[in-house]
Order: C-alpha cells, then sequence, then structure tokens
C-alpha cells in the first residue's frame, strides 16, 4: 500500500502483512471490500485506486432519479447470500422498498458509497489502514514476493495482493461515427447524462442502439420534449418485466443443464427443453407464445408486451436469475472460444430477455412512441456524416435522408482489457498488438500463460469476462468477491 516515487521494484524483502490493492471503486470493488475487510488483520491495508470516489463507479453513480435499476432490489446487492443487503438499507432509511422493485440507480450508488464508509471505519478501528488514491492504474508487475501497481501520476504502489474491479468505462462507438470521435455533436455515451440534459430543448437527436443505454438516453431526451431517433442493426427493444428476482423455489433444473456437452448435437432442444419445463414450473405458467408479441415492428411489440407485463403474464422473467447462474457455472470452465461459439449462437435471445426492461421504462417508451417524441428506425443509416458544428446529415437504406442536430451513441461499453506487457507484467488498458491474454483460473486469478503458479491478482466483475458470461451484473460480481474473500480467509500471506 506504500506509495513509491517512482516505478522502481516497490515491495519490501519479506513481509508479514497483507496490503491489498484494489484497482476501481465502483459496486464491484466495495462489494469485494466490504466481503474481504473482515478478513484482514491489524497492521493489514486496503488501498483503493479510482478517480472517482469510492462507491460512486459507472453503472450506480448518475444522479439522474428517471434512470432506474434493470434488476430487482432483490438481486442488487453487495452480498449474494441469503436476503437481500440492499432491502435492508433502504428499510432501515425509511423506503418503502420491496424485493421486486427496479430502485434508481443513484440510490444503489448511495447505498455502495454508505456501506463503504461503515466497512472502512470497522477496518480501521481493527488497525487496518484503508486509503483512497484518486488516479488510475495503469499496470500490475510481479516482483519478489508481491506486485507494484503502476499508476498513471508515475508513482507506484506495493501490493501483496490486487484485485482488478475495472468495471465499464470505454464507450463502444459504432462504425457510421467512429472516425469522428471528438465532433462537438457527437456523444460517445448516454453518461454522464447532465452532457444529455443540456442539449438544447429543440435539439433533434439521432440516438445509435436499441438497447439499455440507448433506452436511457432516449428517455432523458424525451423527457424534456427533444425529438429522438432511436435505431440499430436489429431496430429491437429488450422485452419488458416487472422483476428480476431469485424464486422461492428453484424452477430450473441446473443439475440436467450442467450435464449438457457444449458440442452435443442436440444443445439448443435440450436448451428450449430446459427453459420450456422451467417456465411450466413457475406460477401462473403460460404456453411462451402467449407470453411475447409475434409483432415486427418494434413500437406495438412494446405495446404488446407492456400489456403482458403489466397483467402478470410474463411467467418466463421468474428463471432469468436462475438462467443467469446457470450459464455462469455451465461455461466457467470452457475455453473463451467455445464459450464465445456457444453463448454466440443464443446472444439476441439472451440479450432481449435477460436484458430486459422494467415496466415503468417501458411505459415511459410507449407514451413517447405513442405522442410522436420518439420513433424505432425501421432500418440503420447507411451514412452519419457532420455538416457542421451541430448539424448530421444522415442516409437511410431507402435513400431518405435525415438532418439531425446530435448523435449519441448508446451502443454499450467495452469490456476491460488486459494483456501481457512482458514477464509479469499485467497491462490494464489497450493491448500492443500480438500481445498474450493472460489466463484467469477457477479461483479467478491470473496466470501467465506457460508459467505454473497462478498470480495473486483476482478479476471481479467485468475484468473476469475471459472466464464468466455474463458478468454485467451486481449479483454475479458480489457472488465472486465472496469466493475471493473466502480465498483470503483460507490463505495467509
Ligand atoms: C449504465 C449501466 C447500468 C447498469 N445497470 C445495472 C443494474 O441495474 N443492475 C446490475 O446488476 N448491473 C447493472 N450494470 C452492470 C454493472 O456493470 C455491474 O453491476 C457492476 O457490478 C457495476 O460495478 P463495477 O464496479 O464493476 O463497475 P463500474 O460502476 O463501471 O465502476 C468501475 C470503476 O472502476 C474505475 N476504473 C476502471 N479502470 C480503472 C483503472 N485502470 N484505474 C483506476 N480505476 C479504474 C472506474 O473509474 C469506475 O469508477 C449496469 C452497467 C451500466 C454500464
Amino acid at each position: 500500500m506504500h506509495p513509491q516515487p517512482d516505478l522502481e521494484p516497490a515491495c519490501p524483502t519479506m513481509t508479514t502483512s497483507r496490503d491489498v490493492v484494489i484497482v476501481g471503486g465502483g459496486a464491484t470493488a466495495v462489494s469485494s471490500f466490504t466481503q474481504l475487510a473482515a478478513t484482514l488483520s491489524p497492521g493489514d491495508s486496503v488501498t483503493i485506486v479510482d478517480p472517482n470516489p469510492v462507491g460512486f463507479g459507472h453503472a450506480f453513480g448518475t444522479s439522474d432519479p428517471l434512470l432506474l435499476c434493470n434488476t430487482s432490489v432483490d438481486v442488487t446487492s453487495l452480498r449474494a447470500d441469503d436476503g437481500s443487503d440492499l432491502l435492508d438499507y433502504l428499510s432501515s432509511r425509511g423506503w418503502p422498498a420491496h424485493p421486486e422493485d427496479f430502485v434508481p440507480r443513484y440510490l444503489v450508488g448511495q447505498y455502495c458509497r454508505e456501506r463503504y464508509q461503515e466497512s472502512r471505519r470497522r477496518a480501521e478501528r481493527r488497525g487496518v489502514r484503508i486509503e483512497h488514491r484518486r488516479t488510475r492504474a495503469t499496470a500490475v508487475r510481479r516482483d519478489g514476493t508481491g506486485y507494484t501497481v503502476e499508476l498513471t501520476d508515475s508513482t507506484a504502489l506495493f501490493a501483496t495482493d490486487v484485485l482488478l474491479c475495472l468495471g465499464l468505462d470505454r464507450p463502444v462507438l459504432p462504425e457510421p461515427v467512429r472516425r469522428h470521435a471528438g465532433h462537438p455533436a457527437l456523444l460517445d455515451a448516454p453518461y454522464p447524462v447532465d452532457r444529455l440534459r443540456g442539449l438544447p430543448r429543440d435539439a433533434e437527436v439521432l440516438v445509435l442502439g436499441t438497447k439499455l443505454s440507448a433506452i436511457d438516453a432516449a428517455l432523458v431526451l424525451c423527457r424534456d420534449g427533444r425529438r429522438t431517433v432511436m435505431t440499430s442493426p436489429s431496430g429491437e427493444l429488450p422485452a419488458v418485466r416487472t422483476r428480476l428476482r431469485r424464486p422461492e423455489r428453484p424452477l430450473l433444473d441446473a443439475d440436467r443443464w450442467q450435464r449438457l456437452a457444449p458440442g452435443a448435437a442436440n444443445l439448443d432442444r435440450e436448451v428450449a427443453r430446459l427453459l420450456v419445463e422451467a417456465v411450466n414450473r413457475a406460477d401462473r405458467p403460460l404456453p411462451l407464445r402467449e407470453q411475447t408479441s409475434p409483432a415486427d415492428a418494434p413500437a406495438p411489440r412494446l405495446e404488446r408486451e407492456l400489456a403482458l407485463a403489466a397483467a402478470g403474464r410474463v411467467p418466463w422473467q421468474d428463471v432469468v436469475a436462475e438462467v443467469i447462474d446457470t450459464i455462469n457455472d455451465w461455461t466457467a470452465a470452457w475455453p473463451a472460444s467455445t464459450r464465445a461459439d456457444v453463448l454466440g449462437r443464443y446472444r439476441t435471445v439472451m440479450s432481449r430477455y435477460i436484458s430486459a426492461i422494467p415496466e415503468r421504462n417501458a411505459r415511459l417508451l410507449a407514451g413517447h412512441l405513442a405522442d410522436g417524441r420518439l420513433s424505432v428506425a425501421t432500418g440503420y443509416p447507411t451514412s452519419i456524416e457532420p455538416e457542421g458544428p451541430t448539424s448530421w446529415r444522415v442516409e437511410w437504406p431507402d435513400g431518405r435522408v435525415e438532418h439531425f442536430t446530435h448523435v449519441v451513441c448508446g451502443t454499450g461499453f467495452q469490456k476491460p482489457q488486459l494483456s501481457l506487457a512482458g514477464p509479469g507484467r499485467y497491462r490494464i488498458g489497450p493491448a500492443e498488438p500480438g500481445a498474450a491474454v493472460p489466463e484467469i483460473t477457477a479461483e479467478l486469478r491470473l496466470r501467465e500463460p506457460q508459467h505454473p503458479e497462478a498470480d495473486r491478482i483476482w478479476v471481479v466483475g467485468a475484468a473476469a469476462h475471459h472466464r464468466t458470461a455474463i458478468v454485467n451484473y451486481l449479483n454475479a460480481a458480489a457472488k465472486q468477491a465472496a469466493r475471493i474473500a473466502a480465498q483470503f480467509a483460507a490463505v495467509p500471506v
């Protein structure tokens, strides 16, 4: 944890205390910190490295109450064991929260912040030193008995153990606008949403994307009356749900699912069979075709699926939490290429139902669509070219040309990148061409290819995407953090 003036090896020759460096300070880092803290002893230290205040990462650090979680209180918790710590937090502050509610994301940010501060105070009372360094880490280097965490301010930290909780902070710029990066009327992401709120009320905005971050953008823009057009290659909006919570009794035959081989010829049929059986075990089961809309056009499909959700006719939603856990367990030991091949086949359906939107958001979108403020384009632009500081010329596949004042990318975020930058040196961020990618072991530790031992460097949340299929889910990160805390408790320094 000791700050170093330069990048020389930072490790003492022998250490009896544990000096933990956590890179990233969002919800995943707080989940890791709060679960690890109990395993630490007097004299140990924890340094959290993040330019942002700890607790307010990108996912939950938003300040706009319009933006909701798309996961219920039940599973949006820093701990993944029984009960919901978020529910306890909200209830103890007088919020009339229910496990099924989709609460505003800023409340989860507040919850993370407070849990971090409480846990920090408790650890400090026990003699554990805690520090927050407001900078970014660029690499982690193995040095004799420990690690040197290199920082952007040209200093370094010594660590016996490192946790990489990097989250998602680099937006994906889609092809038609990539070369216009930096244009003043091109927003690379909807966040922070103050940028959207600051656009003129008469702005005419093209939002690229029709999934979660694009929907956040559309809701903020349309709230203030801006004409907004959403577009994506699929043109498809997510399904609508009224809850994402753990079922009271298991609905899915997870054991049978775990026995399915990734190369099995009948895999698709077996997966479909297991899903249908699970949905049929839900309360008020319905044939699957009665739970969704067959409409092709996004607006009538949204209307119909909103009505089904509001009428409680979407029992598919009650198997989603189990499906996520099962897919993560099922694919954890597979080579990354097998995971990508197999899950790639189900990507469209997974993204539509696993990343479904809360009924409240669907209702707002349907209202904006009905009153003409919002539309979802039937095609994807063939070209998007700037015509001036606040004017874009957009050409559609049918040859029509339309003009917008602003373009907003709601096309998601790049997964964190880790690569080998020399023996024992892991680079954080975009890799050099041809750089090797470290292995992530079953314990979520990094290992150099061909190296006999894994390093005491753990990846949690999005940084573990080479090992864990569905990482954009706090519940999955909290489970990983619990496993890492158990390893800390079991293995001394
Ligand atoms: C807009 C959005 C909404 C989401 N909504 C939900 C939801 O409703 N429910 C749910 O379960 N999941 C949601 N997710 C998924 C979310 O990514 C996970 O839940 C995750 O656990 C969030 O916490 P995090 O700490 O991993 O990431 P983040 O919130 O992205 O925080 C990561 C932090 O790491 C810091 N960081 C990154 N790189 C470095 C570096 N090199 N050095 C120092 N600091 C660094 C960043 O500054 C940031 O503060 C959402 C994600 C996004 C992007």
